[in-house]
C-alpha cells in the first residue's frame, strides 16, 4: 500500500481486484479471516485454514519454507494489523463476519463468548482511530525492514530509538545483568538473539526465541514493526521475552 507515501495518490481510488492478492488466503482463495502470519516468511492466511493445513504439514503454504520440525503451531501468529487492513478494504466482509459468528454459536445454543464481542468492539475503535490518521506510519511498509542505503558512521545513533526490557522467562537460560537496552528500531529481531546468545555465551543464537505479548518474533521484523504491530504502541519500554527454542525446551 505504498500510495500511502505520495501525498498526491491519497484520494486516488484503487480497484480492489488489484490487491485482491494480497488480501487473500491462498488455501481457502476468500479475504482473509482472522488473519495469521508465519512467523519467518509472513505469508499470511486464514487462521483456521493454516491450522488445519499444519495438521498434516509443518511447511508454509506458499513459499515451503520448513515452520517448525515438530511445532509449526507455535511459530504462527495473529496478525490484527492485517486483519484491521482487510476489514477496511473490504465493504460488509467485517459484519458479515461478526452475524456468521453469532449464528455458529446461536445454533449451538452457546452465549456469544465475550472476547468476540470484546474483540469486535476493540477493532471498530481501532478502525476509526485509524480512519482518522491514514497517514500514520504504515506498519505494511516493506520499507520499514530494509536497512538505509548509504552507511552512516554513528552507528545509527542517529536513529529514531527504542527502550527495550529484555526479560528471561525460562528456567533453561539466566537473565541479563542489564536487562534494559536502547538500540536502534531499525535493528532487527536477529540482533537481539546475536546479543542475547553473546551474554548468555550460547554457541548459536539460533537456540532462542524471542517473544512479544507471548507470540515468537521473526528474526527479520525490525524493532519498529515489532513495536507498531505486536506491541502496538503501548507504553515504554518495549518487553520482550527470550527462551530457548520449543524443541530445546
Ligand atoms: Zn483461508
Ligand atoms: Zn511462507
Amino acid at each position: 500500500m505504498a500510495v500511502l507515501g505520495n501525498p498526491d495518490m491519497l484520494t486516488r481510488k484503487i480497484k480492489l481486484c488489484h490487491i485482491n492478492a494480497h488480501i487473500t488466503c491462498r488455501l481457502c482463495e476468500g479475504y482473509l479471516i482472522d488473519a495469521t502470519t508465519v512467523t519467518e516468511c509472513l505469508h499470511t492466511f486464514c487462521r483456521s485454514c493454516l491450522v488445519k493445513y499444519l495438521e498434516e504439514n509443518n511447511t508454509c503454504p506458499t513459499c515451503r519454507i520448513v515452520i517448525h520440525q515438530s511445532h509449526p503451531l507455535q511459530y504462527i501468529g495473529h496478525d490484527r494489523t492485517m486483519q484491521d487492513i482487510v476489514y477496511k478494504l473490504v465493504p460488509g466482509l467485517q459484519e458479515a463476519e461478526i452475524k456468521k459468528q453469532r449464528e455458529f454459536y446461536q445454533k449451538l445454543g452457546m452465549e456469544v463468548p465475550g472476547d468476540i464481542k470484546g474483540d469486535l468492539c476493540n477493532m471498530k475503535t481501532h478502525l476509526d482511530q485509524r480512519n482518522g490518521d491514514a497517514k500514520s506510519e504504515d506498519p505494511t511498509n516493506k520499507d520499514a525492514g530494509e536497512e538505509k542505503p548509504e552507511e552512516d558512521n554513528d552507528y545509527h545513533r542517529s536513529d529514531e530509538q527504542v527502550s527495550i526490557c529484555l526479560e528471561c522467562n525460562s528456567s533453561k537460560l539466566r537473565g541479563l545483568k542489564r536487562k534494559w537496552i536502547r538500540c536502534s528500531a531499525q535493528a532487527t529481531v536477529l540482533h537481539l538473539k546475536k546479543f542475547i546468545a553473546k551474554k548468555l555465551n550460547l554457541t548459536s543464537f539460533n537456540e532462542l526465541d524471542i517473544l512479544c505479548n507471548e507470540e515468537i518474533l521473526g528474526k527479520d521484523h525490525t524493532l519498529k514493526f515489532v513495536v507498531v504491530t505486536r506491541w502496538r504502541f503501548k507504553k515504554s519500554p518495549l518487553l520482550l521475552h527470550y527462551r530457548p527454542k520449543m524443541d530445546l525446551l
